[in-house]
């Protein structure tokens, strides 16, 4: 049986890419594995990863992954990143995550910011581009 690839496309298992991360076993190391492991969340609808990976002064007080319709995620595309190594405290991931919603077909271009702190990473903020 084929390893089932991983939702954020990074070509690895799931196994062994972002399951471990949405499981808690451990920790992203870098801000990129961060981004690719909240893709996957909402992916699949994670809301409970995304809300403790998500930096406390910025966390949404609620987070509805279930409401109807909802978007089906078809792809990240990692375009650039700075920093957001194991050794940083900020680095920035820039991509397109595209998804459809009630058939039509979306894209979401940001520049997301990610912190660490205590020894783990944190999404901050997004800046979208159009
Ligand atoms: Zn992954």
């Amino acid at each position: 049986m084929q390893p089932e690839p991983c939702p954020c496309g990074s070509a690895l298992p799931f196994d062994s890419c972002c399951k471990p991360l949405l499981a808690a076993q451990r920790h992203a190391v870098t801000a990129e594995q961060l981004m690719r492991s909240r893709y996957t969340a909402y992916v699949m609808r994670n809301a409970a990863y995304l809300n403790t990976t998500w930096h406390p002064d910025t966390r949404p007080a609620s987070l509805d992954l279930d409401s109807e319709p909802s978007p089906r995620w078809s792809g990240l595309k990692l375009l650039h990143t700075t920093a957001g190594l194991a050794g940083d405290s900020e680095g920035t991931v820039e991509f397109v995550a595209r998804y459809k919603l009630n058939g039509r077909a979306h894209r979401i271009h940001e520049v997301s910011r990610f912190v660490r702190e205590h020894g783990r990473w944190f999404y901050l903020a997004g800046d979208l581009i159009q």
